[in-house]
């Protein structure tokens, strides 16, 4: 039986009209788009119409847009490079959000910065406008939220917030990873830069990108070199990018049709799983959550177990985060919204893509029926 894949959070399957756009990339031709013979020449052109396609499927100017080696990159060049162009201020962020965001700003901390992180409120998931505008500060001069979160799918209400923030002329950061592809949107104009993953949209792995806005005064993070208008040095990533461009466009084309499909089949899911398995619920049901995350609690089971025993069952899913000692802890984000460790320990997350299919929802959803009431006989 083939295994079924539900962790598209975490990453997802290279799509195979991707890696035809980057095959040719990898053998017989150099690839250099700052040289300038017809080889480099050849590389430029590529390198102008991958960021052609990334500007038009987002709305964006292609001077707006910043190539690099993924979201995290993205996320630290944005708000470090931010934040360097200026001495001090308030930063305001929410402690659900990615590491990848919280490192750098614990790190602004070091050098001066005053950062808030906000808890949202009591079965919200994400902070709200409110939140944002009673926490503002006179100095505050970036706001840093994630547009989904990746764990629960939850998402924060971004176009009201970037409204605020335009007003105010506060800088806005988005970590779009975990909403790129699970929802329809505009960047929102007072969004002031929006870190996408490319691993995240069946794109490769290691390139991501930021769209900056043009007024945006921003410090360059990597230094060493004049590449993409001297805002990232280094040579470019060309075969990542063109396969990024692909997975964008591929996208687009199918956002409306995979949107419609990952929500049914979620709601599928989640609406059998918890009629076979009563006990059983899911964290911010009632909250907008996008697409194709589902974060399920099996009351009294033990979630890393029963993780285990569905991957032999071939079932993959995912359960908190890995920390570096290797050891499974339960989901920040789940204790972070105020759940007991209890329930965070016996949390886990499905999550679908475009690709999951109604056969695999269905054997799904049989098997952790099987492992969790087999789990449960054994406890009692
Ligand atoms: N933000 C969120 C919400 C994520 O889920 C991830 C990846 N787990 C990242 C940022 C970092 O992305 P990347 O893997 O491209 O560095």
């Amino acid at each position: 039986m083939s295994p079924i894949y539900l962790d598209n959070n975490a990453t997802t399957a290279l799509d195979p009209r991707v890696f035809a756009e980057m095959e040719p990339l990898f053998s017989g031709f150099p690839y250099n788009a700052s040289s300038t013979h017809s080889f480099g020449q050849r590389a430029k052109g590529l390198l102008i119409q991958s960021t052609q396609i990334v500007a038009d499927c987002m709305a964006v100017s292609p001077q707006e847009i910043i190539f690099t080696s993924g979201a995290t990159e993205s996320l630290n060049m944005v708000i470090q490079g931010i934040a360097r162009a200026r001495v001090k201020g308030h930063i305001l962020t929410c402690n659900l959000e990615h590491v990848s965001v919280l490192q750098p700003l614990q790190f602004l901390e070091k050098q001066g910065f005053e950062v808030s992180y906000l808890f949202p409120r009591e079965g919200e998931g994400a902070l709200s406008l409110e939140d944002v505008e009673k926490n503002t500060q006179p100095d505050t001069f970036l706001i840093v939220l994630m547009g989904a979160n990746n764990e629960t799918g939850i998402l924060t209400d971004i176009e009201a917030i970037a409204a605020f923030a335009e007003e105010r002329k506060i800088g806005f950061v988005v970590d779009g990873v975990a909403l790129t592809g699970k929802e329809e949107c505009r960047i929102p104009r007072g969004v002031s830069a929006f870190c996408m993953s490319g691993h995240k949209i069946h794109g490769p792995l290691g390139v991501g990108c930021a769209l900056v806005r043009k007024h945006v005064k921003l410090q360059p993070f990597i230094l060493g070199g004049p590449q993409q208008l001297g805002r990232r040095g280094g040579t470019e990533n060309l075969p990542g990018i063109v396969g990024f461009a692909k997975a964008i466009a591929l996208m687009q084309e199918e956002l409306t049709d995979s949107v419609n499909k990952m929500r049914a089949l979620r709601d599928l899911f989640e609406e059998r799983l918890t009629s076979l398995l009563p006990d059983s619920f899911i964290i911010g049901q009632k909250n907008r959550r996008v697409c194709n995350t589902s974060m399920v609690v099996f009351p009294h089971i033990e979630g890393e177990v029963l993780l285990m025993r569905l991957d032999l069952q071939k079932v993959a899913a995912s359960h908190g985060s890995a920390c570096s000692s290797g050891a499974l802890e339960p989901s920040r984000v789940l204790l972070g919204m105020g759940f007991s460790r209890q329930i965070a320990n016996s949390a886990l997350r499905f999550s679908l893509s475009k690709w999951t299919t109604g056969q695999e929802i269905d054997r799904a959803v049989i098997t952790i029926q099987q492992e969790v009431e087999t789990l449960a006989s054994l406890m009692s």
